[in-house]
């Protein structure tokens, strides 16, 4: 009998991948195409949104065409994708009204400014979004498209726009334009929807201006969406989810409590919260982390801004190393205890410090400080800032972390994740698949056609490598509360 298989399309924000899983959720092939940034002016992030949807396609077929694989094997879809990014477009040719406006994109500053000297906003969009007010979100792009595009405002009041984030754009494009519908974890993204009430929160849409009409159809993560078809094939698209949201469940953090963080350019931490929306007191985000059998999970999530992108640092601007991993080699030369410290606040501190005039800072440097020293202290500014939001985390759910669940190209490094378990006091488990994203979708999928159960997702999880505590809680202590330190004189910088 043939092989079957699922196809995980991950559209994230650099590029379009389509990964092939087998049954057993072993990856078979990856077809991979960048998609162009582009930057019409300072601050503002933007990507032609028919090259998104071309790209995927693109990749879709390369990877089918070279592993050989039929589309008659395929029993399943599932997408993940950069999330916030936003896509507005005329629902009666499918031209997208203007580019897609990338999650990174700032033009929308002033209003989110204005609208948070509103104090009861402010408090309504985080009890009712789970959110801050902030450009990052797709609400007012969409503001700013309808504002500002010449013909958007006419075709609004016919009532012929739609908007979509990425999935939901791929989805009707794949669809033919039969299916205008995304799931809670990437609405949960947009500043309009109620994560509470599961529904499109009126009072945003009207602060807003945003149509109703314009929205897609919420559904459960794991849903038979619709259909791509291809000759004479017809495959169930049956999972979407936010990429972070994607990466929780593909490493399988099912239950309450359960962690897994991102190494990439930045860190993504997210902490499934259970089936209640936890509020954060610490400026944390709450999100929908997925739906599924007939229920929704929450999760709150924080990031650091500068995490692998500190590695990039040393590597183009100091030119310390040649290549990201190296750095692994140069920490371990240095024997003694950190007395550097390097705050990485190139861009000010995100929760739970919230100070955007904080700059990067080095501190503690002696007559004996060289390159290797520069080179342990910035791994460890990750360790200790992915602390920074577990702490948060713990205090704002009440729950302690048992065990850290890493992925994302950083994780690779074996000094960092193991000064991690360190500082944490925590086991720090390297799952064997790392792309947790598009393993996340493609499980999301596979459930929904009865290919898998949560409980399969579980027993194949396989750990690549265990990273176990073994510092002295004085040590730990003395480390962390210098890093605070660190962290304070680092802070108030830039005003
Ligand atoms: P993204 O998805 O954000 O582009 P990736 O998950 O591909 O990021 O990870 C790339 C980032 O991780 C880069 O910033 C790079 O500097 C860092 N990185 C990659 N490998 C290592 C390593 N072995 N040690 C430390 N940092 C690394």
């Amino acid at each position: 009998m043939a092989k079957k298989y699922i196809i995980a399309l991950d559209q994230g924000t650099t590029s379009s991948r389509t990964i092939l899983f087998d049954d057993s959720g072993k990856i078979c092939g990856i077809s991979q195409k960048e998609t162009e940034q582009i930057y019409p002016k300072h601050g503002w992030v933007e990507q032609n949104a028919v090259e998104i949807y071309q790209s995927q396609l693109e990749t879709l077929h390369n990877v089918m065409r070279e592993n050989d694989v039929d589309f008659a094997d395929v029993l399943s879809i599932g997408i993940t994708n950069q999330r916030e990014t936003t896509v507005v477009w005329n629902k009666h040719t499918g031209e997208p009204v203007y580019n897609a406006i990338v999650w990174q994109d700032v033009r929308t500053t002033k209003l989110c400014k204005e609208l948070k000297a509103d104090e009861q906003l402010n408090d309504y969009v985080r009890n009712n979004t789970g959110l801050v007010i902030d450009s990052y979100f797709s609400a007012t792009k969409i503001k700013w498209i309808l504002d500002n595009v010449p013909k958007a405002k006419g075709l609004s009041e016919k009532g012929s726009l739609l908007f979509g984030t990425v999935d939901t754009w791929l989805l009707w494009n794949l669809t033919k334009g039969q299916v205008h519908a995304t799931d809670y974890s990437n609405a949960s993204r947009t500043m309009l929807y109620n994560i509470s009430e599961l529904e499109w929160d009126s009072n945003m849409l009207s602060r807003m201006n945003v149509p109703e009409s314009m929205l897609p159809e919420v559904k459960p993560s794991s849903f038979h969406y619709g259909d791509f078809t291809f000759d004479d094939y017809v495959i169930p698209i049956c999972g979407i989810a936010g990429d972070q949201q994607a990466a929780l469940f593909g490493q399988a953090c099912f239950n309450k409590g359960e962690i897994k963080n991102t190494y990439g350019t930045g860190c993504f931490l997210l902490m499934n919260t259970g089936k209640k929306p936890k509020f954060s007191n610490n400026g944390l985000l709450t999100t929908i982390a997925w739906g599924l059998d007939g229920e929704v999970q929450y999760a709150l999530e924080g990031s650091v801004f500068i995490a692998g992108a500190a590695i990039q640092w040393l590597r183009d601007g100091l030119q310390l190393i040649d290549h990201a991993k190296d750095s692994e080699y140069f920490a371990k030369q240095v024997k003694e205890d950190s007395s550097v410290y390097v705050v990485p606040a190139f861009s000010g501190l995100g929760a739970p410090y919230w100070d955007m005039d904080a700059r990067g800072s080095i501190f503690g440097i002696t007559r004996d400080t060289g390159k290797n020293h520069l080179i342990k202290a910035t791994l460890e500014s990750l360790a200790y800032r992915s602390k920074d939001l577990i702490l948060a985390m713990e205090e704002d759910s009440e729950v302690k972390l048992t065990s850290l669940k890493v992925d994302g190209g950083a994780c690779a490094n074996n000094y960092l994740m193991q000064f991690q378990a360190d500082i944490l006091d925590t086991r720090v488990e390297r799952a064997e698949i790392i792309e947790s994203t598009a393993l996340g979708a493609a499980y999301l999928a596979g459930i929904q056609i009865g290919m898998w159960k949560k409980e399969d997702i579980l027993n194949n999880r396989k750990i690549q490598k265990e990273f176990k505590p073994s510092m002295e809680d004085e040590k730990r202590n003395k480390l962390y509360a210098t890093w605070k330190k660190a962290v304070s004189r680092s802070m108030n910088w830039d005003d």
